[in-house]
């Protein structure tokens, strides 16, 4: 049994003038799950990730985080569940330029009320950083500032990883750097969402949740879905049902046109059919 991380039930997110960045958005992601957010600028990525943060409010329906309804939290209550609870990693650094990569992760300790020195300089060595510990932001390179950012956002060892298009300013090498820290998270059971642009990361989420103009237009298990858990029938063609193992229930690829041959997997989700019924 699944037990959910994060659900947004029907929550809209509308600005005066009629602009919704997000508009009667449902999802549930459960413990465990990594989930990319894929669509282009202005679809409601960030609003997405900032409705679970609880750093921006629906106006309407329902945000639900590790059982708790945020969206009745009080704003002092969701800074402290936020800080208990979750690890933000951002496009923009947001490191502070006069204190070093070492001040800056031991600065997201002082919110969770404890400076272990230690600890701090274990969180950079888990991303790579020990070396650069008393570099200044101004001194590292853009990847280098960002594995700063996720010792940072995982000092109090949040269940919750949320990442807003965390490689966009990233060479090849730190891409490849942080994306083998997201896969260890994932490995130890982080729930993570990430928005991004970034096919070499997006792909690599067990499910991808694609937003246009502030609504869920459609959602994919890619390759990487845990079988196992999201093993279903499904009916892809009139005539024929195809069990994958694998395929997503909710997977929108419904009719498999049978073209002579018997596909082995969902030309959609990617999941393999193992039997043809
Ligand atoms: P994305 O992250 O996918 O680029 P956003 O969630 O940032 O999208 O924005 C979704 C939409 O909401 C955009 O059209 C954006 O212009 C609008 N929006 C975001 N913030 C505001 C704001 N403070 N006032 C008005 N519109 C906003
Ligand atoms: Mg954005």
């Amino acid at each position: 049994m699944n037990i959910v991380a994060i659900a947004l039930e029907n929550a809209s997110r509308a600005y005066p003038g009629g602009v919704r960045a997000l508009d009667g958005v449902s999802a549930q992601i459960p413990q465990g799950e990594w989930v990319s957010l894929i669509g282009p600028s202005g679809s409601g990525k960030t609003t997405f990730l900032n409705l679970v943060d609880g750093l921006d409010r629906p106006t309407s329906g329902r945000v639900t985080v590790l059982g708790r309804e945020t969206t009745q939290f009080a704003s002092d209550e969701m800074t402290t569940f936020r800080r208990e609870n979750i690890g933000l990693i951002f496009q923009q650094f947001h490191l502070i330029p006069y204190l070093s990569a070492l001040e800056n992760v031991m600065l997201a300790q002082y919110y969770h009320s404890l400076t272990d020195k230690e600890q701090a300089a274990r969180a950079l060595e888990a991303v790579g950083m020990s070396h650069r510990a008393t570099h200044l932001p101004s001194q590292l390179s853009g990847g280098e500032q960002q594995r700063v950012c996720i010792a940072r956002a995982l000092i109090n060892d949040p269940k919750i990883i949320l990442a807003d298009e965390p490689t966009a300013n990233l060479d090849e090498a730190n891409e490849a750097i942080v994306i083998q820290i997201f896969e260890r998270l994932h490995q130890q059971g982080k729930t993570i969402v990430i928005a991004t642009h970034d096919p070499s990361l997006g792909d690599l989420a067990q499910r991808k949740i694609l937003l246009r103009h502030g609504r869920v237009v459609a959602e994919h298990r890619t390759k990487h879905a845990n079988a196992a858990a999201v093993a279903s029938e499904s009916p892809c063609n009139e005539n024929e049902t195809l069990v994958a193992l694998g395929h997503a229930a909710d997977c929108p690829m419904r009719t498999i046109e049978l073209k002579g041959g018997k596909p082995d997997k969902c030309p959609q989700c990617g999941m393999k059919l193992v039997k043809k019924l």
